[in-house]
């Protein structure tokens, strides 16, 4: 199949990037590929008794799929470097 736009990464930058292109053109042929898995497979194994830590899976579910970085966060989605920090300037 043929596509107007391929976004490599379903996080919110590709996510709301799809939304805002199909918004503007309905008629663009978007895939998005992501590597991590769909969201309801995305289940981190620490459990606090039997895995206590990380152990590295192949595919972390807390930083990739469906999602992103960002799925499971509490929701609020901060469009502002106010705090954080701007990660381009250089303090000397
Ligand atoms: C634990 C945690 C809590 C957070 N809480 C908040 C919050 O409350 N509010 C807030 O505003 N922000 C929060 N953040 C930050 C927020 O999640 C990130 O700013 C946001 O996810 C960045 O979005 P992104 O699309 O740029 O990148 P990502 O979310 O990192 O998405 C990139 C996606 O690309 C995929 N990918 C990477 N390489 C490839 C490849 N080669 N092929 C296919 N897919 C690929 C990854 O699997 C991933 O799913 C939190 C982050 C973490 C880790």
């Amino acid at each position: 199949m043929d596509f107007n736009v391929i976004i490599i990464g379903a996080g919110p930058g590709g996510i709301f990037s799809a939304y805002e292109l199909r918004k503007r053109n309905p008629e663009l042929k978007v895939a998005v590929f992501e590597a991590g898995h769909a969201l309801h497979k995305r289940s981190c194994p620490i459990d606090g008794e039997t895995v206590k830590s990380c152990i590295g899976c192949k595919s972390c579910s807390i930083m990739s799929g469906f999602g992103g970085a960002g799925a499971f966060s509490d929701g609020k989605y901060n469009i502002t470097n106010d705090f954080g920090g701007n990660p381009v300037r250089v303090h000397r």
